[in-house]
């Protein structure tokens, strides 16, 4: 059974059962002395439970779940009536949010540990400046909590709102389906076995420590703006529910496509050509393997090359540009961009 203690503590924040508390993690300083630290909501509920841990904005670039955050624990739940407890962190990751850049214009480090081949971990105090983030991040917050909802967005609004489990360590698939069951979107499933030696990043060192962590994509990443704000309540909600943390039933997910059952990621469709990009189709609609979804064409308005799909699926996202495929740059595309991120449907 999950226990709340009788005083939670996050950072400079201390909540007592039935409280909700705002405070700091403390963070890293700037040329000028500036502190730049971690925002965090704690709120302590008053009988036992699990610890729900919601972050936002590893990607700074990516606030939809911010917005999320705040609503769910400055207005949708009563400390009151709280069976377990909440940490929100809107913003993970200052330093990239402060400059409406994906990374750190610091160190250009995921505090994640995403997108490199030697992934930014949790174990180093003495590190750069989002090294040092992610250590407090891991050892204030992540740690105390039983699970973890990971927000974050793709930057186009006309995306698809999906979540993400990792279903190959056994420790924690089974807390997984019922979290992405009750969040209710296209889930993707990764089925991979969990490498318990592997590097200690956030999501890895939770997944040993048996703590469920879900990853949620929410659509219009620059915006706070529906149909985001809405799933990712309601999604929350759901999973409170779900797990016994607050009462009622659970709302099914509605005003956006969903793929229903299992889904699986097949790899992302790049441009040999550059140009300008027109989109033919829509992310959420289905595609025979061949179709063309995208025309690149030069400034003549000469077609260059017509992207198709290498399978029979889907598509989630239109990149754009970016190698990160969130910059919400241009819809232009040079030789080896990212013009589409493609999943298919494995079951009903
Ligand atoms: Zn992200």
């Amino acid at each position: 059974m999950f226990k709340i203690p009788n005083e939670l503590t996050v950072g400079t924040a201390t909540a007592k059962r039935g409280e909700l508390q705002k405070g700091i993690i403390k963070g890293v300083e700037l040329f000028d002395s500036t502190r730049i630290d971690i925002p965090v909501l704690v709120m302590n509920g008053v009988r036992d439970g699990p610890t729900v841990l919601m972050v936002s904005t590893q990607h700074g670039t990516e606030i939809q779940g911010a917005e999320v955050i705040i609503k769910v624990m400055r207005e949708k739940v009563d400390s009151k009536a709280l069976r377990g407890a909440l940490i929100g962190i809107p913003v993970e990751n200052p330093l990239a949010y402060m400059h409406s850049q994906y990374l750190s214009w610091i160190d250009n480090q995921d505090p994640g540990g995403g997108g490199s081949a030697s992934p930014l971990t949790v174990d180093k105090p003495d590190g750069t400046a989002t090294e040092r983030l992610a250590h407090a991040l891991w050892n204030e917050a992540w740690i105390k909590a039983d699970m973890i909802l990971n927000f974050h967005c793709n930057t186009r609004p006309d995306s698809l709102i999906f979540q993400k489990i990792l279903t190959g360590n056994p420790k924690t698939r089974d807390d997984l389906w019922k979290m992405a069951k009750a969040f209710g979107v296209t889930t993707i499933v990764d089925g991979t076995p969990f490498n318990e030696d592997g590097p200690p990043t956030l999501v890895n060192l939770a997944a040993k420590h048996g703590k469920p962590a879900i990853l949620l994509e929410l659509i219009d990443g620059r915006w706070i703006s529906e149909p985001s704000t809405s799933a990712g309540i309601r999604g929350v909600l759901n999973i409170m529910k779900a797990f016994d943390m607050i009462d009622g039933e659970i709302e099914p997910q509605e005003g956006f496509p969903i793929i229903p059952g299992v889904c699986k990621w097949q790899g992302v469709v790049r441009a040999n050509r550059g140009g300008l990009i027109r989109f033919v189709r829509a992310p959420g609609d289905f595609l025979k393997e061949g179709e063309v979804f995208a025309e690149i064409y030069n400034l003549h308005g000469d077609i260059l090359e017509e992207a198709k799909i290498p399978v029979d699926g889907y598509i989630w996202a239109y990149p754009c540009g970016d190698i990160l495929g969130t910059a919400g740059s241009l819809q232009a595309v040079q030789t080896g961009a990212n013009i589409a991120y493609v999943f298919t449907q494995e079951s009903d």
